[in-house]
């Protein structure tokens, strides 16, 4: 079987992308999640540009890395000097990797306008630089800038930068497509031509500037590049690299090429949150493979479609990059979907398509008052269960009262009194906030402690409101969704109503309830030795 290496530039070019800025200590919690899926190289950054890179590289050593090697990026000397005399090429010496990825000139227009040298000292300034790191005692990756480009202005000059490199010992040539714009097809023979041409392994680098940078990273491939670039996310300058969460299972999974270990490509949803996380970018749910929605299905046809087999409307299977297939049910659902999700729910319920019926048409209701339950799934399933009897509620509200107060260059100041009803007993609590929604979450734990102390485990850690009705103005109705966490997973609940505070309160005591459904549960399988999934 083929195989390729897999090359991450997330801490270099991903650090190029609008609103990404990481810390030393972000690149090295990345460095190490990325060489515990199995990655080959880790780029880490260029020394020379700036001492926050220098601290990673020092840092980075102290790890213990058990797959990749990291490199240093940086580019050929400047024109006219000596290896020896270049800063460049001192600060990836200084870092004290053992791989370095320098990159030069493969355009001529860019030769003579952006470096105005002659083309000549170009191909001197690629062989030189490459052999000077080689002969320090570095693995040497020559990226070839603007590689497509600088081939068809001139091919002969593109072909010349190369062997200048393989003329220094270059360890693999990595033909970049800078600017982002090359076509499939295109790539796919100018890459052909080059691995006939060399021995040396060949690499591609793609940008996604015209929506194409994974695809041209397949057609290299499949053109014989071994050796493959690109980021988490598809995190980069401008439209962004080549997204190795794409990449990846497209070519182990359907290509026949190993890339990560199979077992490895299983956590790559793991992989994809957990660089988002750190790069504090939104998870985009459409993302191949790896989107919130990768696998979520709505329609009705679909779904009866699915039930009697995931082929019909999946293209692989969720588990095996670590997503999972949801079933999403709105108004637009059919029984279908309903059913789906009650099975799911595992509540082997003897009057299964009465309770789908019901839930069906509250759902209907309730949308159409501005609920939407596809990303609550906390708020559905006690839909269900409350449909379903046999559901006790942990808690029911007496009464709520909230003030506010705002004085002129003051900290504004907020109190929460709540009345609850547990089992037999009344509970009266008051707590403050920083504001109305943070006192309530105070209040309600203060009360509920009591009686439920796994709720000390749970976080609210998202709190969104939407308004639904904007023409209404203040007098809009708002939908909350509030996103709770108890350090294993996190579930989704949420509120409707024109008074934010009742609209939140209904997130915020679904929240509760949900954790603590689920806790009973997870208790409940453990007792009889059948620990519940995570
Ligand atoms: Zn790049």
């Amino acid at each position: 079987m083929r195989a390729v290496t897999v090359y991450d530039t997330t801490l270099r070019d991903g650090a190029q992308t609008e609103g990404i800025s990481f810390s030393a200590e972000d690149k090295l919690k990345i460095t190490l999640k990325l060489d515990r899926m199995g990655f080959h190289y880790v780029e880490g950054g260029w020394p020379g540009s700036n001492p926050k890179d220098m601290e990673y590289f020092v840092r980075v050593r102290e790890l213990g890395l058990q797959h990749a090697t990291v490199t240093a990026f940086g580019s050929t000397r400047r024109k006219n000097t000596r290896p020896a005399d270049d800063e460049n090429l001192a600060a990836i010496l200084k870092s004290g990797v053992k791989a370095a990825t320098l990159f030069g000139k493969s355009w001529d227009f860019h030769v003579t306008r952006a470096l105005g040298t002659s083309l000549e000292e170009n191909l001197s300034m690629i062989r030189e630089s490459v052999a000077y790191l080689r002969d320090q005692g570095l693995e040497v990756i020559y990226d070839a800038e603007h590689f497509f480009d600088g081939y068809k202005a001139n091919p002969a000059y593109a072909l010349a930068t190369l062997e200048a490199a393989v003329a220094g010992g270059a360890a693999v040539l990595v033909l970049c497509d800078t600017n982002g714009g090359a076509l499939p097809w295109e790539l796919q023979a100018v890459v052909e031509l080059v691995c006939k041409r060399f021995s040396v392994p060949v690499g591609i680098h793609a940008h996604n500037d015209g929506g194409m940078a994974v695809a041209n990273t397949l057609m290299a491939v499949q053109a014989g590049a071994t050796h493959v670039q690109g980021t988490i996310n598809g995190y980069g300058e401008r439209c962004g690299n080549a997204d190795l969460c794409a990449v990846l299972p497209n070519l182990s999974l359907k290509c026949g090429v190993n890339t990560i270990p199979e077992e490895k490509l299983r956590h790559l949803v793991e992989l994809s949150r957990y660089v988002s996380e750190i790069a504090n970018m939104h998870p985009n749910p459409q993302q191949p493979y790896v989107g919130m929605s990768a696998f979520a299905h709505k329609g009705g046809v679909h779904v009866s479609a699915l039930m009697k087999d995931p082929l019909t409307y999946e293209h692989i299977n969720p588990e095996a990059v670590g997503n999972r297939r949801r079933v999403l049910v709105s108004e637009l659902s059919g029984l279908s979907n309903l059913l789906y999700k009650l099975r799911e729910l595992n509540l082997d319920l003897p009057n299964e398509g009465e309770v789908a019926r019901q839930v069906l048409g509250q759902l209907k209701e309730l949308e159409h008052q501005g609920f939407q339950f596809e990303s609550a799934e906390g708020s559905f399933e006690l839909l269900v269960r409350r449909a379903a009897n046999g559901y006790e509620k942990p808690f029911i509200l007496e009464s709520l009262r909230i003030l506010t107060e705002l004085k002129e260059n003051r900290a504004v100041h907020s109190e929460a009194t709540i009345k609850l009803r547990v089992g037999e007993k009344t509970v009266h609590t008051a707590a403050e906030g920083n504001g109305p929604v943070n006192a309530l979450d105070n209040a309600l734990r203060k009360a509920l402690e009591q009686f439920y102390p796994a709720i000390k485990g749970m976080r609210l850690i998202d709190y969104k409101v939407r308004v639904i009705n904007e023409a209404a103005g203040t007098g809009a109705v708002v939908r909350v969704l509030i996103e709770t966490s108890d350090g294993h997973r996190s579930w989704v609940t949420l509120g409707v109503s024109p008074n934010i505070i009742e609209a939140s309160w209904q997130a915020l005591a679904d929240s509760f309830a949900y954790g603590l459904l689920k806790k009973n549960a997870a208790a409940g399988a453990s007792a009889v030795g059948n620990p519940a999934p995570d």
